[in-house]
């Protein structure tokens, strides 16, 4: 008989048979709050009626028509519609299917731009698995380990994680800002760097949001040396933050932002913006692919913009954040093993430690396999995998973000015992 290979890490036992909302209907007949959206991508909450609808009626009309040999009206529609919530200046839009293939385009746009071979990451990030994705992510060795040899060009700049190095978030900026520019110096000189990619919020690497003085000194130090600044807003992005761009925290704007997860409610489409004088200094044809802006997931994604802007998602992100934030503030005050709360609207985390303030992935991973027991789902990330995140959709409502806290708290107290 064949089955799933063991190669898949599986957080949790539960087999879906329904979903709607903030909920999760197992085939166990349990039901699950979700606060992991299928890590940040259910962004309207499972199956939203108008998303449903919008898929629906786009199956019947076209399934695919390969977009550079038809052009349809989902994908015109929503180019229009991302124009309206784009930075300005990003007025240049082309689609792939998943995070990863985003990046790889936002790359391989950065190095033609430029004519330079080096992109500058930063350690903690999470870009994804495909080669020059993984060449990028630093969250983890699991995700580079006996893959190499990897993309090369890439250099690894330190990120300011303030917490971990035990400083205050403005002298992990100086730190970090100075150390990058010792790299622009020593190791990749600016004549040979193309790129800085940096996501808005570590994602994998422990929800930690980036200090907005860090995407501003970026954002400086790519237009005095003519570098690319990818902002990787797979996972913040599409009010997942409450703003509706992760970056928009910071005065710094991006010359490439790419989008994914959130953007249409679990339909695999991503996005790659830029400024059109930028996307012209690549060549016509050297972007494409089969699937990307798949008809029914444009659809989707219209349906899922125009949800966020008629329900007031991003407002609600930012106000159920806040009460989320502070319900886990009190739980970070009751346990011991709580070294840092954190994050940016509905982008949450507990990070753990033991006494010596080491950091404790037994912890983390205790509380999340004791809240499937309370009906609640709960993803671990960080580079150490000790940090339990919090990514309830962005519907959630203050008595489902309650209840939430409380079954986290009823987690902690079995999970830490
Ligand atoms: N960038 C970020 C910030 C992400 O969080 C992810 C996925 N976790 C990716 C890229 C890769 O996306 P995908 O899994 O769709 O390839």
């Amino acid at each position: 008989m064949t089955a799933l290979s063991p190669i898949l890490q599986q957080a949790t036992p539960v087999i879906v048979d329904h979903a709607s909302g903030s909920w999760i209907v197992g085939t166990d007949g349990r039901r699950y709050l979700d606060f992991t959206t299928g890590i940040g991508v259910t962004s309207t909450g499972h199956c939203h009626p108008r998303v449903v609808a919008a898929a629906r009626e786009q199956v019947g009309s076209i399934i695919h028509a390969q977009y550079t040999t038809l052009l349809h009206r989902p994908l015109l529609e929503l180019t229009e519609k991302l124009g309206e919530v784009l930075p300005d200046g990003l007025d240049s839009v082309f689609y792939a299917n998943s995070g990863s293939e985003a990046v790889e385009a936002s790359i391989r746009l950065a190095r033609m731009a430029t004519g330079r071979p080096n992109i500058i990451a930063f350690h903690g990030g999470f870009h994804g698995r495909t080669v020059a994705a993984a060449s990028l992510t630093s969250a983890g060795t699991k995700f580079r380990s006996g893959f190499s040899p990897l993309m090369g060009g890439v250099h690894l700049a330190p990120f300011p994680y303030a917490y971990r190095y035990g400083w205050d978030v403005e002298t992990a900026v100086d730190f970090a800002l100075r150390e990058l520019d010792y790299l622009l110096q020593t190791v990749s000189s600016v004549a040979d760097t193309a790129a800085f990619i940096i996501e808005p919020v570590l994602g994998d690497g422990g929800y930690l949001p980036t200090p907005p003085r860090f995407l501003e000194g970026l954002r400086e130090r790519a237009d005095r040396h003519g570098i690319v600044f990818i902002l990787d807003e797979v996972q913040a992005g599409v009010g997942r933050t409450g703003k509706f761009w992760g970056h928009q925290h910071s005065a710094a704007t991006p010359d490439v932002l790419i989008t994914a997860k959130g953007l249409a409610s679990g339909f695999p489409i991503s996005a790659i913006a830029a400024s059109t004088e930028l996307m012209s200094k690549a060549w016509p044809g050297s972007q494409g692919g089969t699937y990307g802006g798949n008809a029914v997931a444009a659809a989707a994604a219209v349906a899922t913009l125009d949800v966020v802007r008629d329900e007031g998602l991003v407002e609600n992100a930012r106000i159920r954040g806040v009460e989320l934030a502070s319900g886990l503030a009190r739980l970070g005050q009751e346990f011991g093993q709580v070294g840092d709360v954190r994050g940016l609207g509905l982008m949450q985390a507990l990070e753990f430690t033991t006494d010596a303030g080491e950091p404790d992935a037994d912890a983390a991973r205790a509380v999340q396999q004791a809240a499937i027991d309370q009906d609640l789902l709960l993803l671990t990330c960080g580079g150490y995998g000790n940090v339990v995140r919090v990514v309830p959709a962005l519907t959630v409502t203050a008595d489902e973000i309650d209840e939430g806290v409380r079954r986290i708290g009823a987690a902690m107290k079995v999970g830490l015992s």
